[in-house]
């Protein structure tokens, strides 16, 4: 009696099926095609060479078992491969290869997606697309408009930002390794993260770079648990050049997830592959987290990100606003610059706030509808008050201008101005007596105390002057 090899192969998969996750049994084995059974070997055709390498690799002993169960112990396997096409003529053309058998060819590179994002991760974008030999094609997740061209340059980035650049033009080459971006939140590590990836596809397009969200990075990490396939997640992320992780501050107290990260870490840094990490803080000041990981963290460079100063504001708006073709006038950009200084979002934010209302309401865009946009959008997300803010407010009152209150005049009216800026700049905001006088007009700790001094005794003494300082208190305070 013939045995029907298809059936033997139907039955084979019945029992995979049970084995393994669905998802996989559906990219591996839902592509499968049995060709003949001959001398108890059952041949079974495979798309691709990569494909076959998978199945040896993954599925090797589970195949094994199935087709003893079915052929008895003389039973085995042959793959049946459809190779790339070749140089000469265009049709593909199928090899024959008995199972574990797996150096005997060294040929294309094909790649495979397998969907490891289920249930709640729907959302994120899946980059987990398993690699072939020597071509990987990976989904970055890199967004475009991150590039280091959008990116101003100012003193609060010049280190990362340059360091950063150096990664890219050599990524894995550098001391920078892993290259460890820290800072609080919308102050351009994401931005920073992906321009260096972005760069790292321009200098080098073969390189495999990867972006991922540290929390995207965890929720696979519980997926392949849950899905029994912990080795295609880390063989996965060992095959990447450049790997940047995003916010790893999410991996803290998360005690798996950080233990496979340092495997990973460890593949690719002795691989001299590139590492970028971002954070919400400095390494030493990292909580939750393995020291043996924190103590790679300090291997490379960590560089910080500041608060942008004013100028530095100014221009991200001006990018921003070039590259929509957008103009608005230069007082209503100042004066978003001057009153958000702690946050690059919110300030891009308040930014957009007002051209939406402008052109919602067809407003002409001018200071007042800023100062209105700035009043709803600020005061719920608690503004912090800077000394730019403070100082143009006092020059605004006293019509004098900024170079002036900065400039080493001694004009009395001058003079009175730039202690109440001290004055204002001490009582509203948390900077040491030091910075305040940076600040203001390069002077030392010792002349910012005497402002406040001779400001507290002119409230005390004077009428007039206490009015002008509860009233520009008012203003400072909106
Ligand atoms: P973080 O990751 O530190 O929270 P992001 O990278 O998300 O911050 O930056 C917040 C916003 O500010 C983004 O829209 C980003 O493009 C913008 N941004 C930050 N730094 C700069 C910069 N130096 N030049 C231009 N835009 C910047
Ligand atoms: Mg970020």
């Amino acid at each position: 009696m013939r045995i029907n090899y298809v059936e033997i192969w139907e039955n084979c998969l019945k029992v995979i099926k049970d084995n393994i996750h669905h998802q996989s049994y559906e990219t591996w084995f839902g592509p499968i095609v049995p060709v003949r059974l001959e001398n108890n070997v059952l041949t079974i055709q495979v798309p691709s060479q990569f494909f076959y390498e998978w199945l040896e690799e993954h599925y090797i002993t589970l195949l094994k078992k199935t087709i003893k169960k079915e052929l008895g112990p003389d039973g085995r396997l042959e793959y049946s491969i459809i190779m790339d096409k070749s140089f000469e003529d265009d049709n593909p053309y199928t090899i024959n290869i008995p199972t574990s058998n797996i150096k005997a060819i060294k040929n294309p590179s094909v790649s495979m997606p397998i969907d490891l994002n289920r249930g709640k991760s729907k959302d994120i974008p899946n980059p987990f697309i398993i690699p072939g030999l020597k071509k990987i094609k990976v989904q970055s997740q890199l967004v475009e408009s991150y590039s280091f061209d959008n990116f101003v340059e100012g003193d609060c980035n010049r280190l990362a930002r340059s360091a950063g650049y150096a990664v890219a033009e050599s990524p894995g080459k550098t001391s920078f390794n892993p290259l460890f971006i820290y800072s609080n939140v919308g102050l351009g590590k994401t931005h920073l993260a992906h321009a260096i990836g972005i760069q790292v596809k321009y200098n080098f397009p073969n390189k495999t770079v990867l972006y991922v969200s540290t929390e995207q990075f965890i929720v696979q990490y519980i997926d392949s648990v849950r899905n029994n396939n912990q080795n295609d997640f880390v063989h996965f992320y060992q095959m990447i050049d450049v790997l940047i992780m995003d916010d790893i501050q999410f991996i803290s107290g998360k005690e798996k997830t950080q233990d496979i990260f340092f495997h990973i870490f460890n593949h690719l840094h002795q691989k001299s592959k590139q590492l970028i990490i971002t954070s919400d803080k400095a390494p030493i000041e990292m909580k939750g987290i393995e020291p043996r990981l924190l103590s790679r963290f300090k291997w490379g460079l960590a560089a910080d990100l500041l608060v942008p100063d004013l100028e530095t504001r100014i221009a991200i708006l001006q990018k921003r606003l070039y590259n929509d073709g957008i103009e608005i006038p230069n007082d209503v950009i100042e004066y978003l610059a001057y009153s958000i200084t702690t946050n690059i979002r919110e300030l891009e934010g308040a930014l957009i706030s007002i051209l939406a209302q402008s052109s919602l309401n067809k407003k002409v865009i001018t200071i007042d509808l800023a100062k209105q946009m700035i009043d709803k959008f600020v005061k719920n997300t608690l503004r912090e008050i800077s000394i730019d803010f403070i100082q143009k407010v006092v020059c605004d009152y006293f019509n004098i201008s900024l170079e002036n209150i900065n400039s080493k005049t001694r004009k009395r009216e001058i003079v009175q101005a730039r202690q109440l800026a001290m004055y204002f700049s001490k009582k509203h905001t948390k900077s040491s007596l030091a910075t305040i006088g940076i600040h203001c007009g390069n002077k030392d700790h010792a002349t910012v105390l005497h402002a406040c001094k001779t400001v507290n005794n002119l409230i005390e003494t004077d009428k007039q002057f206490r009015v002008y300082v509860e009233e520009l208190d008012k203003k400072i305070k909106i």
